[in-house]
């Protein structure tokens, strides 16, 4: 996951890589998970949309500036300007997503039709008195399919919290390490804690963020203090697991539904999951219905689960770039002016729809996918690359500064 360029708009979600989208005016933030935050740092200078949650969180970790911080209530629309003269607007709506703290589904209205782009836990109260349970259909589903494999068993968490507290209480002479990511599954913690009546200990600066998000009171940093102790996730490994035992007897638990290479006896791993399973993503779009689906994770085709799903239409949707909003895209990439006319020139483009889908990876409307150029004078991302081909060779002939780079992200 690094982010997606919404094609034939200048905004983004989760998209930091700012060379390869100076077209891009709005950035949007769905939540702080490293894979959704990869390229932003503390010299970030563009405005970030996001959950008030995240925007504290971001301006904790990564220290961008306060100003450029925009924190959009959960649960409300948002007028937002695509341009400059105040001619073009969109609406976004922020729903929370069910993921981590912060986390939220966002959803686009506007010329470019409406958009919802997700990375979720589904659970139906999503559709009680929400955006989602208008009449209205969604034209892009941008799908979180983390987990899109019908083989592949994801229990719900509260299922799952049982299986983990199965295993501590069979092992009730041990210490209890629990590997995690930066953010997320802190309601297990607080679960566990109670259940077992102790502290969890942690580090002091995941302490740090948990008090920032005013969590339950059951965290420490002091060491020896509590049974539980969280650790990164890439710290549960055959090594730490034989150091740790010489001390006290422990025992790792890993709460994921990725697929992980077990190297020692006491590492349980637990299909805990913050991504909606497989039959809750059918669900979901069965109840949505939208008109086309894009998956979130590339090379990880999805579609044809949902196919029987989809809504169709009699016409295929176009979509025109108003003219001051494409005015604003140009002025905003770098040296557009040093670029051959073709490059730039109005152009109609179609939304995916019905059941025909194109991969990420070749699609033309998603710039990840796209061929990039970079130059010392250039440095801009469109897709479709390839119908230019003979243009590009052509210019190419002429500046050999040029440098041609596939960027498949
Ligand atoms: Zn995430």
């Amino acid at each position: 996951m690094n982010g997606t360029l919404i094609p034939n708009t200048p905004f983004a979600v989760d998209f930091w890589q700012i060379r390869k989208c100076s077209h891009v005016r709005l950035f949007f933030l769905s939540h702080l998970h490293s894979d959704h935050t990869s390229g932003l740092s503390s010299t970030w200078n563009r405005s970030i949309y996001c959950s008030p949650i995240t925007a504290k969180l971001l301006q904790w970790k990564f220290q961008v500036e306060e100003t450029l911080i925009h924190p959009l209530e959960v649960g409300e629309s948002h007028l937002l300007y695509l341009d400059e003269v105040g001619k073009e607007t969109m609406t976004v709506t922020l729903i929370d997503s069910n993921h981590c703290p912060g986390s939220v589904m966002f959803l686009f209205d506007g010329y470019f039709g409406t958009i919802l782009y997700t990375d979720f836990r589904y659970t139906p109260t999503m559709f009680c008195n929400s955006p989602l349970s208008t009449e209205k259909r969604i034209d892009v589903l941008y799908l979180d399919n983390t987990n899109c494999d019908p083989e592949s068993v994801v229990p719900s968490r509260q299922e799952a919290t049982e299986q983990i507290k199965e295993i501590i209480n069979s092992h009730p002479e041990h210490n209890v390490v629990i590997g995690l990511y930066n953010l997320g599954k802190e309601s297990l913690l607080i679960e566990l804690a109670l259940a077992f009546k102790t502290w969890v200990v942690v580090s002091p600066r995941r302490l740090q963020m948990f008090q920032l998000l005013r969590l339950s009171d059951v965290f420490t940093s002091e060491v020896g203090a509590g049974r539980i102790h969280v650790v990164d996730q890439n710290e549960i490994n055959r090594f730490n697991m034989i150091r740790w035992n010489q001390t006290c007897p422990t025992i790792a638990i890993v709460p994921t539904s990725r697929r992980m290479k077990v190297t020692h006896r006491d590492i349980h791993v637990v299909p805990y999951s913050d991504h909606s399973s497989f039959q809750e993503l059918q669900e979901f779009v069965a109840r949505l219905k939208p008109y086309s689906i894009m998956p979130i994770v590339k090379g990880k085709a999805c579609q044809a689960y949902f196919s029987q799903y989809l809504s169709s239409r009699d016409e295929l949707k176009s979509i025109q770039i108003p003219e001051t909003v494409e005015k604003c895209m140009k002025k905003n990439s770098k040296h557009h002016d040093a670029l051959p006319h073709q490059f730039f020139k109005p152009r109609t483009l179609d939304i995916p729809r019905g059941v025909v889908f194109e991969p990420p990876e070749k699609g033309l409307h998603d710039c990840n996918g796209a061929d990039y150029l970079c130059t010392e004078e250039l440095s801009w991302c469109y897709a479709s690359l390839k119908s230019f081909d003979a243009v590009v060779e052509q210019y190419f002939k002429k500046r050999n500064k040029l440098i041609v780079r596939n960027t498949l992200d």
